[in-house]
């Protein structure tokens, strides 16, 4: 998974720390790479790098990244390699000299990739999905621009752009949002037709000008100052001209507004707003929908408090205590100062690093009968780690509720997600995974159950491909499945991750 930013500001006016602010509120959507690129007098300027973006950019770097427009990016692998090559954003000096940085995940990419290598004849020189989109787009922008006589001035309709998209659209499959610097234009930004991956645009008006920015979330938009307008639409396009303004059109044939149900299980932050859902609502309302359902199946339950996984199993534990009517407590302390667990090569470490995270208060299980909750189980490395704390600490009876069904199928787009055979829930039935983790009842939330009550607005359709195995774009076949599960299993991720640590010693120099 990854988060994008893409911001014009005022004439003379230089966006960098605006960016880089951007970037941090969006740290929780990628944390393996961080890019930026700025456009100043026909000049581009990146950075980018492996690590967090406070390890990626250094006042040197700041001092360079000049101009009133430009595009961020952080990064999350979401199959195999994450190389420092594959940061982004990318660039392609022609037409214009365009550069693009984007999250999700393409279906069709070794079909474009051929696509690309072979009738275009361009080079392609990383597995990023980014690259292959960034190219396509310039290849479709190249030919409705090259009859184009430029004298002095570029001058391309942005009509041009649009029906660039629309074509790239129709050649393209998955879950996409981009957003793209066109040279002394501006900033194209555009969203699959499914809004699959959210993109959300604000704007703010300082000394009489306007200025513009797009973001993966709501909470970056608010953080850096500006007020949101609304949500890019599923297939839509909108371009902020390097001078202020902004041009909107949809750019697909049919539409289908199908967001992921797991950026409001997991993966967004709570003070986000997408497609008018607040994340935090929503994951109170799965809290509340799950404990009803505990109450149902266990009227007369002995539960002594409800006790989350931090950070994520917070808001859905905080309503359950409610419901159930228990004691919500804070059981276990989270290091801040360590990175997620979830890609770290190979299960042996990954095991380790749960300890490192999260350390028991003994005194909220000694003799109690605790509820611990977590937003999901993927794995189960996490859940089992701490079932067996808790019991090291005193629990009498540990319960486990996880506020999402069991995961079961792979997510193809844009969610960092292992191979299918190690996924907790692979081939097991609720009892048996209960078993593995150790729990003395384990509660899962129904897919009914978490389809409605995060649909705050009313009925409406959802990609929950990783719970149901069913692909919103439709044309995810097994050959391609089986291709995702060979690049994420642990030993391809081992590998990958080691050649990394070698390249990023090259690249922070
Ligand atoms: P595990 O079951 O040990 O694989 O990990 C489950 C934990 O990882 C849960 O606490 C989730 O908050 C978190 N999680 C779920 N999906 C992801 C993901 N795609 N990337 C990173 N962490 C995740």
């Amino acid at each position: 998974m990854c988060g994008i930013i893409g911001l014009v500001g005022r004439r003379g006016y230089h966006i960098n720390q605006l960016l880089y602010d951007g970037l941090t509120v969006l740290q929780h959507r990628g944390q393996d790479a961080a890019g930026m690129m700025t456009e100043n007098k026909g000049r581009y300027h990146l950075r980018k790098s492996n690590g967090l973006v406070k390890d990626v950019f250094y006042k040197r770097h700041m001092q360079n990244l000049l101009g009133s427009v430009g595009i961020g990016h952080v990064r999350y692998p979401t199959a195999g390699s994450s190389s420092a090559a594959e940061a982004q954003p990318f660039y392609v000096n022609y037409p214009f000299g365009i550069s693009l940085a984007h999250n999700g995940n393409l279906t069709n990419a070794e079909e474009i990739k051929e696509l690309l290598t072979g009738e275009y004849r361009r080079h392609v020189n990383t597995n990023s999905d980014s690259e292959l989109l960034l190219n396509l787009l310039a290849m479709e922008l190249h030919s409705r621009t090259h009859n184009l006589t430029i004298d002095g001035e570029f001058h391309v309709d942005v009509k041009t752009i649009f029906s660039s998209v629309a074509a790239l659209h129709k050649q393209i499959s998955g879950g996409y949002a981009c957003v793209s610097l066109i040279s002394r234009y501006g900033i194209l930004a555009f969203r699959d037709p499914n809004g699959i991956r959210p993109l959300i645009f604000g704007s703010r008006e300082v000394d009489g000008e306007k200025e513009w920015v797009v973001a993966s979330e709501s909470v970056a938009i608010h953080a850096l100052g500006f007020e949101v307008e609304r949500d890019v639409e599923p297939g839509e396009a909108i371009f902020l001209s390097s001078n202020g303004q902004i041009y909107t059109q949809q750019c697909a044939e049919e539409t289908h507004h199908s967001p992921c149900i797991f950026e409001h299980v997991y993966f967004s932050r709570p003070d986000s707003i997408i497609d008018g859902i607040s994340v935090y609502q929503a994951r109170l309302n799965q809290g509340q929908r799950l404990a009803e359902r505990i109450l149902e199946q266990f009227p007369d339950h002995d539960i002594d408090a409800v006790i989350p996984v931090p950070d994520s199993g917070r808001y859905a534990a905080l309503q359950m205590a409610g419901t159930l009517g228990v004691e919500y407590r804070e059981g276990f302390v989270k290091n801040r100062y360590i990175g997620r667990t979830f890609i770290m090569p190979g299960q042996a470490m990954r095991k380790k690093s749960v300890r490192r995270k999260l350390n028991a208060i003994p005194h909220e299980f000694k003799g109690k009968n605790v509820l611990l909750v977590d937003d999901s189980i993927v794995r189960g490395t996490t859940s089992a780690q701490i079932v067996e704390m808790a019991r090291e600490v005193g629990a009498n009876k540990v319960y486990f509720a996880s506020a999402a069904p069991p995961v079961r199928f792979p997510n193809v787009y844009g969610i960092d997600m292992p191979a299918v055979t190690e996924f907790i829930a692979n081939d097991k039935t609720v009892d048996e995974i209960g078993e593995e983790i150790g729990a003395d009842k384990l509660f899962y939330q129904t897919l009914e159950d978490l389809i409605e009550v995060t649909s705050i607005n009313g009925d409406q359709s959802w990609d929950a491909s990783c719970f149901n195995g069913e692909y919103v774009t439709g044309n995810v076949s097994q050959e391609y499945l089986d291709a995702l599960e060979a690049a994420r299993n642990d030993s391809a991720k081992t590998v990958n991750v080691l050649s990394d640590e070698i390249i990023g010693l090259h690249n922070d120099e």
